[in-house]
This record gives structure tokens, C-alpha cells and sequence, in this order.
């Protein structure tokens, strides 16, 4: 992923100046949690980012609600891309801290139209553990999400 470098100043987040209008953006929709506005980016045509208003590093300090409201918003934009640009694909990413990739430290997810060979690469090495490991992991989460 090519990367975006944040040059914004601490305390003075780049979207959060964005949903203000303190800085110009391309909008493309909002609602009461959320805002969609063209990425300056533009891996392919189409290419939008669906923030929430509220000032929340990631997914993690999201509320139930917010993250409700953006998938919401994400497929509302992802029907209106496909209607305008007709794109045989479309991925929807969305990266955590730095080395999930975050480079804008303000939650945001990307929609991405996606063609043929357009240069996106979107890789991982399969580790394929034992069955025996997978159910170890899934039982740890259970256990966090029953104690949640
Ligand atoms: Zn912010």
C-alpha cells in the first residue's frame, strides 16, 4: 500500500479539521455519525472514505453504534459507486495502528472500486496451524467475548 504520510500537528487531526470544513474536501454523504468524502488518493475512480464525526483513533474506540452506522454508510456509498462507475469489484478496508497500515489516525474506512489488474496488491502468508490450534484461539476469544 503506498503510504499516505499525516504531517498534521498532534492535537490538530487532519479529519477532524476535514469534517469541520476547517480544510476542503469532496463530499459525498453524511449522516448524523458519519461523513463520506472523496480519498485525494483515488486508487481507481470512485475511491471514497467513510469517517465517523467523532474524533476516535481506530476500531477500537469506536461505539457500537458508530460502527453500526459506518458499514451502514459504507455499503450506501458502495450501491451509489457501482451505479456511477460500474466496477467489476470493490473492497472495503479499513487499517488499526501502525502496523495495521493506520496512516490517518482518525477511524476511516476505505471503499475501493476495483478492476482488473489495477495495481492494488492486497497479500498474506496462509500458516494454515493445526485444527487442534484453531480451536485454542477460538475458545480464548470466546472466553474475552462472554466476559465482555
Ligand atoms: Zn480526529
Amino acid at each position: 500500500m503506498p503510504m499516505f504520510v499525516d504531517t498534521t500537528p498532534p492535537g490538530q487531526c487532519l479529519f477532524c479539521r476535514l469534517i469541520a470544513g476547517e480544510i476542503p474536501s469532496a463530499r459525498v454523504y453524511e449522516d448524523e455519525l458519519t461523513l463520506a468524502f472523496m480519498d485525494i488518493g483515488q486508487c481507481n475512480p470512485g475511491h471514497v472514505l467513510v469517517a465517523v464525526k467523532r474524533h476516535a483513533a481506530n476500531l477500537l474506540e469506536l461505539t457500537e453504534e458508530e460502527a453500526g452506522a459506518v458499514m451502514r454508510t459504507a455499503r450506501r456509498v458502495a450501491l451509489a459507486v457501482r451505479d456511477t462507475f460500474d466496477p467489476p469489484g470493490l473492497t472495503l478496508l479499513q487499517a488499526n495502528g501502525r502496523e495495521g497500515d493506520q496512516t490517518v489516525f482518525h477511524f476511516h474506512m476505505h471503499v475501493v472500486p476495483r478492476h482488473a489488474d489495477d495495481g492494488i496488491a492486497l497479500t498474506w502468508p496462509r500458516k494454515e496451524p493445526p485444527f487442534a490450534v484453531l480451536q485454542d484461539y477460538a475458545q480464548r476469544l470466546h472466553g474475552a467475548l462472554a466476559g465482555a
